[in-house]
């Protein structure tokens, strides 16, 4: 089985490099807390976007770290004979099965996180388990959000706001440069894309959880968001998808306001950039983190998914600190290597040298490449890509 790519886009998923490459990351958990002592240990963690990039990075971190009990929403396409699933549904798949050989209680729910239906399935999921959520991760990254209230589809977009947005990017399969222009987004596409990836719907959650007796007194939430840096910018942090972000963020400072009253807590926390489903559509950035990548690499301080989220967990969330260390904006920063100054320097200067002949030489395309193939489950050691596919089975 080949991987099909269109685009930014890989239309296809290979059930048992899925589930390999989630099992690579509950190993390296399990690695990791056999040398470094779990703080503490977390009874019931929610996981909204459970089943791919950090959410999944999440839910293995606090099930495999922390022992919880973990319950994971997600949307994925369920396979059939002729078509494989999306790559969410088999690492879900995996994860269940790997949390159970463990002993470890997890509740998988495969559909809309953005509806009430799928909110009164997690609170009486949360009930069976005995009680209150410790902690609840919000990691949606959707292009269209029903809002309940009214029945309205809203649609993100992915577009500057103001002028026009032009700058170098990659085709990462053909390793081509080129320039991407976009024109700006309306006030309408800023709203709805506000509507899409905002705080709103995580509120919504939080509210209805703690309405009905679900939150932990000590109860954390954390959303997760992305700056990066100055040549995104325009189309990534000032853009519409910044303007949810910002949203985002207010929503952290209103809930944190809450929680805090009972000693828990509200938190956006910025990661790194990594190659996910999500991040792969956003134009530029395929061209930035493939020469971040090689800089990163080149330090020693290179992270994917789930080195970042066991950071989060271990360092952040459940660190010795006695306070959360945040910036000054009360964020969580675990972009922090990535933003390092030595980092941003040198991932500069590449971006101004990157042309169609020194790309192999300056660029980490196959790293990224990589990266791609493997969260579809396609390039995962050990897998025999010539074997005969049950799409029904991992
Ligand atoms: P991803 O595409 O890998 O994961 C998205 C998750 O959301 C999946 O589990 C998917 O099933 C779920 N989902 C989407 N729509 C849903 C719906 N309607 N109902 C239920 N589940 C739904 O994305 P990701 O890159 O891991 O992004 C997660 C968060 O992390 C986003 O907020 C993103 O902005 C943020 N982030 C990403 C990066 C990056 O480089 N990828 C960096 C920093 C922050």
């Amino acid at each position: 089985m080949e991987p099909k790519i269109r685009g930014a886009i890989c239309m296809n998923a290979h059930p048992k490099g899925c589930a390999e490459e989630t099992r690579r990351q509950i190993r390296w958990t399990q690695d990791y807390f056999s040398h470094h002592k779990a703080s503490k240990k977390l009874e019931r963690v929610l996981v909204i976007g459970a089943s791919t990039g950090y959410g999944l990075a999440s839910r293995i971190a606090a099930a495999f770290g922390y022992g919880a009990a973990t319950i994971g929403v997600s949307f994925e396409k369920e396979p059939s004979e002729k078509r494989p699933a999306t790559p969410g549904w088999y690492n879900t798949r995996t994860f269940d099965e790997e949390a159970k050989k463990a002993g470890i209680p997890a509740l998988s729910f495969n559909g809309d996180a953005f509806s009430n239906e799928m909110r009164a399935k997690v609170g009486d999921a949360l009930k069976s388990l005995g009680g209150p959520a410790d902690l609840v991760i919000y990691s949606l990254a959707s292009g269209v959000r029903t809002d309940p209230a009214d029945g309205t589809l809203y649609r993100s977009a992915l577009k500057p706001l103001g002028e026009v947005y032009k700058a170098k990017s990659v085709d990462f399969i053909n390793g081509r440069l080129g320039e991407v222009e976009i024109a700006p987004a309306t006030e309408e596409e800023r709203r709805a894309t506000v509507k899409v990836m905002g705080g709103e719907d995580w509120r919504l959650w939080i509210d209805y959880l703690g309405a009905q007796g679900l939150l932990a007194p000590d109860v954390k939430t954390v959303a997760y968001s992305y700056i990066g840096p100055e040549v995104t910018h325009a189309v990534y942090r000032e853009g519409t998808i910044g303007s949810a972000k910002k949203d985002l963020e207010e929503t952290a400072k209103g809930l944190n306001k809450e929680l805090s009253a009972s000693g828990g807590g509200a938190y956006v926390s910025v990661n790194k950039a990594v190659v996910t489903r999500a991040s792969a559509v956003i134009p530029v950035v395929s061209l930035y983190i493939s020469l971040l990548f090689k800089v990163m690499k080149q330090k020693g301080v290179h992270e994917g998914c789930i080195e970042q989220m066991v950071r989060l967990f271990s360092q952040r969330l459940y660190g010795s600190n006695e306070a959360m260390p945040v910036d000054t904006e009360g964020r969580i920063r675990i972009d922090d290597w990535e933003m390092r100054e030595d980092i941003q320097k040198e991932v500069s200067s590449l971006w101004e040298k990157v042309d169609d002949e020194n790309i192999d030489e300056l660029a980490d395309l196959a790293g990224y490449r990589e990266d791609f193939l493997k969260i579809h489950g396609f390039s995962v050691p050990g897998v025999d890509y010539d074997a005969e596919v049950d799409f029904l089975n991992i």
